[in-house]
């Protein structure tokens, strides 16, 4: 499909600058444009964490619909796209949470790499 290539190459850009394990990127595109972008990274924790597991991460979908107002996300399609060490693009699907919290903000379409 190649109306939506322009916009999975961007998530897979956004992808690559993720510094954790299963590195995501993610663009909300509205009326054919990239408004905002955000990838999976670990959070600035509140308080110092004592170990690895303990650090916080914010997902991509999370990272970009913070970009955007509200009631504007019904509007919107968003990208999200995994990509592996090498840099390619590989399966993705929404975890739990981000199902959840994306059906609550109410985004109108979501696309996730396969
Ligand atoms: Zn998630």
């Amino acid at each position: 499909m190649p109306r939506h290539k322009k916009y999975v190459q961007a998530a897979a850009e956004m992808a690559r600058h993720s510094n954790i394990q299963f590195q995501h990127g993610c663009v909300c595109v509205h009326n054919g444009k990239i408004i905002a972008k955000g990838y999976n990274h670990h959070c600035v924790p509140v308080v110092e964490p004592i170990n690895e597991t303990m650090k916080r991460t914010i997902h991509a979908e999370i990272d970009t619909c913070n970009k955007v107002a509200r009631n504007l996300l019904s509007h919107c399609s968003i990208y999200v796209v995994r990509v592996n060490s090498k840099g390619e693009i590989v399966n993705s699907q929404p975890c739990a949470r981000c199902k959840e919290i994306l059906t609550r903000m109410k985004v109108k379409r979501v696309y996730y790499s396969s």
